[in-house]
């Protein structure tokens, strides 16, 4: 990612924004936001054609931070993760997932913490909060998940499908023993849970050119090197003049995740398109929607709709960790967050 140099913003307006309201020397979380005008309004600023709470600060190159508490910023990002109509226990999940993703990527450094895409978390401001979503934030007020004495490696995705992903067979590494995957009865209510799509062979062609480049047509998909889970790891794309092999995680974002709306495959084949008759398509029926690591969020809803318990739905999606406060944990190595309390 680009790095930017900065001005430094107020010092006065940093320490009077404190972290979880009450700890003044904790300071607040800081936002890239990008270039742009901006236009101050009470309780914090227009960018964008969005409200922010909090301040900003100004890069040299005129790239906008927006200084905010990190209460005031999960205000924003839990609703935008998880619909406000959902039971308060399953709010207050997400909420302390969010809040520990926060805290475990916060990068002090470089000149912002996080960025408000889906490469943190998708921030947007005022405008995707809620009435509950802030009572989910506030109940929650300092909570983490913890393992051992650090912060848990958190993750979330709208529905597993019926059961959910190791992070070691999504991502690679080493097992985190509290990502290995959970079989999940809970999110059958999703859309998601059963779904098809009907892709068109010249869509993927279009989506896969670099990987079938000199490879000629494309003639069949075949899906491979299947996960406990029940996930495929790979994807062989059958071309007239020879074959290409991806990774299943590369195949879903370049297809694009509205047609691959997981790799939980359950039947996949090639017949003549419903759509253009002369065409051949890429018949998909799966389960899920989303990575599927840690949080099923529809599961976490369905425990919740049962009368189970924020700590229940916790430990049901990450065995072996614990809600804690943030004090009882040890900080990510290149966090000052943490370390300025
Ligand atoms: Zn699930």
């Amino acid at each position: 990612m680009r790095r930017h140099s900065f001005l430094v913003g107020s010092a006065a307006a940093v320490t009077a924004i404190p972290l979880f309201g009450a700890r003044g020397r904790d300071r607040p979380l800081r936002v890239l936001l990008g270039s742009g005008d901006v236009r101050p309004v009470a309780g914090g600023f227009r960018f964008g054609g969005r409200e922010y709470r909090g301040t900003f600060s100004r890069g040299t190159d005129g790239t906008i931070i927006n200084v905010v508490a990190l209460q005031e910023y999960l205000y924003s990002v839990v609703p935008r993760e998880m619909s406000s109509a959902w039971p308060q226990s399953a709010l207050q999940v997400q909420a302390i997932c969010a809040r520990t993703f926060v805290l475990r990527h916060a990068d002090s450094q470089r000149p912002y913490d996080v960025v408000p895409s889906d490469l943190n978390q998708v921030y947007e401001g005022v405008s995707t909060e809620s009435a509950v979503g802030r009572a989910a934030v506030d109940a929650t007020a300092g909570k983490v998940l913890r393992y051992g004495d650090a912060l848990a490696q958190v993750a979330y995705s709208s529905c597993c499908g019926g059961h959910t992903e190791s992070a070691a067979a999504a991502w690679g590494g080493r097992p985190v023993p509290y990502l290995a995957g959970v079989p999940c009865p809970y999110c059958t209510a999703s859309p998601d849970f059963r779904w098809s799509r009907n892709v068109p062979l010249s869509i993927i062609e279009r989506a896969m050119a670099a990987k079938l480049r000199g490879l000629g047509r494309l003639r069949n998909v075949r899906f491979g090197r299947w996960d406990a889970s029940g996930r495929a790891g790979t994807v062989e794309l059958v071309a007239s003049s020879g074959d290409a092999v991806v990774r299943g995680s590369d195949f879903r974002i370049d297809v694009g995740p509205a047609l691959v709306r997981s790799l939980l495959i359950l039947r996949a084949f090639v017949r003549p398109s419903r759509v253009w008759q002369t065409q051949e398509s890429l018949q998909l029926d799966g389960g899920g929607n989303g990575h599927g690591v840690g949080l099923c969020q529809w599961g976490a809803r369905g425990i919740a709709i049962s009368s189970g318990s924020v700590a229940q739905i916790a430990s049901f999606y990450f065995p072996g960790t614990a809600i804690d406060t943030w004090t009882n944990v040890s900080p990510p190595p290149t966090n000052t967050i943490f370390r300025e309390r």
